[in-house]
């Protein structure tokens, strides 16, 4: 894009060919009417059909609310009828989130029969998360569809805090696998498994337990031990460091606010990644 010609007649040159791309419309530079295709940011496939204005808090700049109409730094800009602000990139998309059914093939791994909810009993939601690279990402995380409204709640907030989530796949992703899931270090709901030391249905087969960060939300048994290697700096609380969930902080309050119950308040053995509508 550098040009040999100096730095003046270069602005006359752009000038022209802005005012040009008005007549012709078929210049190399973007016409302001397909300028908005082209500019959503980093998080492939957020549905702007669905998305709740949920206050794109330090998006930077005081454009305009909505933040979807930046065209910022086209070389265009000389004609456009805003003024153009200073070269600020767009700032993160708003928080979004889709609802829809899960089909038996989505939950092949996770789900068989017996299970003590039926997979017309869940739901998929394919929503936004703020990830442990400052960036927003879409992620899917299983659930029991009545838990799926209080979720959208749930994690809509926690993207608002931009509270870092390492990755939000389903669990079939890991062939149903839990272990396989926590070394992943993902964030995940239903699996229809037992409860970890028990025969019992875990709440994740009924699609009401989430668990989030497992790596930096270890589950310690009672005498200190954790099982995932990759997890041992995370053991001891309360730990400031991104994506640690410690004792009564947002995170713990934003599921307090909808009834669920975290186990990292358990006594004995703690879940530090656990959250589910019953406490347990
Ligand atoms: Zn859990």
């Amino acid at each position: 894009m550098t040009s040999l010609r100096s730095p003046r007649s270069a602005a006359i040159v752009l000038l022209l060919a802005g005012l040009t791309t008005t007549a012709c419309g078929g210049g190399e530079a973007p016409s302001p009417t397909a300028a908005p295709a082209a500019a959503p940011v980093e998080s492939p496939g957020t549905t702007a059909a669905a998305s709740t204005g949920s206050g794109g808090a330090g998006s930077g700049g005081a454009a305009s609310p909505d933040g979807s109409s930046t065209s910022v730094g086209s070389p265009t800009a000389t004609v456009s009828p805003t003024p153009s602000v200073s070269p600020t990139p767009a700032g993160p998309p708003p928080f979004s989130a889709v609802v829809e059914k899960v089909s038996r093939d989505e939950v092949r791994h996770s789900w068989h029969p017996g299970c003590p909810v039926p997979v017309s009993d869940l739901r998929k939601i394919r929503m936004t998360y703020w990830g442990f690279d400052d960036k927003a990402h879409t992620g899917v995380l299983v659930v029991n569809r009545s838990a799926a409204q209080d979720m959208v709640t749930v994690f809509r907030k926690l993207y608002g805090f931009r509270f870092p989530i390492h990755r939000m796949e389903p669990v079939d992703v890991y062939k149903g696998s839990d272990n396989d899931s926590i070394d992943a270090d993902n964030t995940s709901a239903f699996n229809c498994r037992s409860a970890t030391g028990s025969s019992s249905w875990s709440q994740h087969a009924y699609g009401l337990a989430v668990d989030i960060d497992p790596r930096e939300n270890p589950y310690v048994y009672a005498d200190g031990s954790n099982a995932h290697r990759n997890a041992d700096a995370f053991v001891d609380r309360p730990l400031r460091k991104p994506g640690v969930i410690n004792a009564g902080d947002r995170v713990v309050r934003a599921f307090a606010a909808i009834g669920w119950g975290w186990g990292g308040a358990w006594s004995g053995a703690k879940d530090y990644q656990h959250f589910s509508s019953n406490g347990r």
